[in-house]
């Protein structure tokens, strides 16, 4: 079958939750055997997400191949469990990239270069995850193929876009979905999120603007063919039905997504309502039998039906939920394969003292340190991941929170007072964690870090290895995995016999560069530390196993 191509844009407000919808229309028709991408395109000029504070954009997510990507990034793949590729992010300031090196390299022949046709000639090129080269295909956009690279072709290709339809920004893209609707006709369909408030002081719902957020969008030449309202309060079918008929999109077309007490809950809510049938209606593939998504339905049992709570600490600096997006949702995932809800409590970093300690992290089942960059907030992770050590209180140190572990043992165990990284002091006389080899010499900050995933064998017996062993079939027997990283830092091994010989372990060795990725102190219940992002491999039906391991030692505890 011919690649089908499904845009994805939102109107009125930004944070109506795009992402979920794009993931769960990636899910219902995953289910159904097709093979799915989902990619995401924002208007911002930076090329990649990796250099932007978490107070801007959120975390960061890392994909396999190293790329620096959207949080949107990791819904999709939670929700689906597929791996996306540096294909699947794409920023305002890639599109101009390309275009402009082309330009230096003379690929225009001596042409004028405008946002029309040369931008959005990129951006459809890239929507269509066609090759760079334009002999390929009859004008680079014919041949639908899989990009450059990817090597895989796909039934279905869904594409979100940032940001919301009116922003200036987002012009080019929205131009480049005009026309690509237009070229591809039934094989392109387009999906518009928007928001529908309800006035308390009225008592009513608003329809009004969804129609002028649709009025926009055919403002710009794109009729969507199916409109998902986002609303508290539920809509009756005369709602839909005025929003059908002032918006010209048939009645089965417009779909609600009311606020679910779990984003998990979305893609069932979208499938009652027969979304994926009406993408499939419109684009002209027969229908066929619902399916029914057995393993995702016996999640969301066991996710309504876990009641007991465990309570984690976030050890971390970034007060916002979405800093640490992977991390919270790796930690719910692992807690309803565990029948507990994980009551997740962000614990600033930067507040913590000696003398405050017990009291900041009391009640606490055990604590995840968190990853981030610089000296801000170290000392409060050092000082948390000392009490927790010498109370015997679980502990995740993830990234930087692996480092502190480090430091913190350096400092406490094996005297050395003044031991730190050399990220935050680089004349420490005991760099416990020192730059790599192959990141010093490296001057520009973008992309350039140890990105993607890389190989560790693990020290067969170690508790880690016992936590990837039991805790998910998947990795069973396994003592070689995979993990991503995105870091400049890492273990000195100048002391690791000292490390080793006064019981903080090294488990987890990347073979090629001799590497130390995770470091444990057995004697304890649980005190492991990771130097790669195992939150960015957790989905809804393969919770890692890391994460498995530690909300099952916190519930012992
Ligand atoms: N700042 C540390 C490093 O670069 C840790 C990075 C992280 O936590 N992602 O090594």
């Amino acid at each position: 079958m011919d690649t089908k191509y499904i845009f994805v844009t939102g109107g009125v407000v930004s944070s109506l939750g795009k992402g979920i919808i794009s993931a769960s229309i990636g899910k219902l028709l995953q289910a159904r055997g097709y093979k799915v991408t989902i990619q995401k395109f924002d208007p911002y000029i930076n090329i990649d997400p990796g250099t932007l504070n978490p107070y801007e954009h959120g975390e960061c997510y890392v994909t396999e191949d190293g790329m620096e990507t959207d949080l949107d990034l990791g819904h999709y793949e939670r929700f689906t469990g597929i791996h996306t590729t540096r294909h699947n992010s794409i920023t305002t300031g890639r599109i101009y990239k390309t275009v402009i090196d082309r330009e230096r390299k003379g690929d225009y022949l001596g042409k004028t270069i405008q946002v029309v046709p040369h931008i959005t000639d990129e951006i459809k090129r890239r929507m269509l995850r066609a090759p760079l080269n334009p002999s390929e295909g009859r004008n680079g956009f014919d041949s639908p193929l899989h990009l450059e690279g990817s090597g895989e072709a796909f039934d279905f290709v869904i594409t979100e876009v940032g940001g919301t339809i009116g922003d200036i920004e987002s012009a080019p893209f929205m131009e480049a979905i005009r026309q690509l609707r237009w070229q591809l006709g039934r094989n392109a369909v387009c999906v518009h999120l928007t928001y529908v408030p309800y006035l308390k002081a009225a008592d009513e719902l608003k329809t009004k603007p969804t129609q002028h957020s649709v009025k926009e969008l055919q403002g710009m030449g794109i009729q969507p063919d199916i409109l998902v309202l986002r609303t508290e309060r539920h809509l009756d079918d005369s709602m839909r039905l005025k929003v059908a008929s002032f918006c010209n999109v048939d009645l089965e077309c417009v779909v609600q997504s009311e606020d679910m007490p779990s984003i998990y809950e979305v893609p069932v809510n979208m499938q009652r309502q027969g979304l994926d049938a009406a993408i499939l209606r419109k684009i002209g593939i027969p229908v066929g039998e619902t399916p029914a998504m057995v393993p995702w339905h016996t999640f969301l049992e066991k996710q309504r039906n876990a009641s007991r709570e465990v309570h984690i600490g976030l050890v971390g600096k970034y007060d916002l939920q979405d800093a640490y997006k992977s991390i919270r949702e790796s930690l719910n995932l692992a807690g309803i394969y565990n029948d507990v809800k994980a009551k997740i409590h962000f614990i600033n970093s930067e507040g913590i003292t000696p003398e405050n300690v017990a009291e900041q992290l009391s009640g606490m089942a055990g604590i995840v340190v968190c990853p981030g960059f610089g000296q801000r907030g170290i000392e409060g992770k050092i000082i948390a991941a000392e009490y927790t050590r010498t109370h015997d209180i679980p502990t995740f140190g993830i990234c930087l929170g692996m480092q502190m572990m480090v430091i913190e043992f350096a400092r406490n165990v094996l005297g050395y007072k003044d031991a730190n990284s050399a990220e935050m002091n680089p004349d420490t006389p005991h760099n416990v964690i020192d730059m790599m080899e192959e990141q010093k010499n490296i001057t520009q900050m973008g992309g350039t870090m140890r990105l993607g995933a890389y190989d560790c064998e693990l020290v067969e017996g170690s508790r880690a290895w016992e936590a990837y062993n039991n805790q998910c079939s998947m990795f069973n027997a396994q003592c070689s995995i995979k993990e991503r990283h995105r870091h400049r830092y890492e273990f000195n091994n100048k002391y690791k016999a000292e490390y080793e010989a006064n019981g903080m372990k090294c488990v987890g060795i990347n073979p090629a560069a001799d590497l130390v990725e995770i470091v444990e102190i057995p004697e304890k219940k649980w005190y492991i530390g990771a130097q790669f992002h195992p939150e960015y491999s957790s989905t809804v039906l393969h919770p890692h196993p890391l994460f498995m391991s530690f909300v099952k030692a916190c519930l012992e505890s």
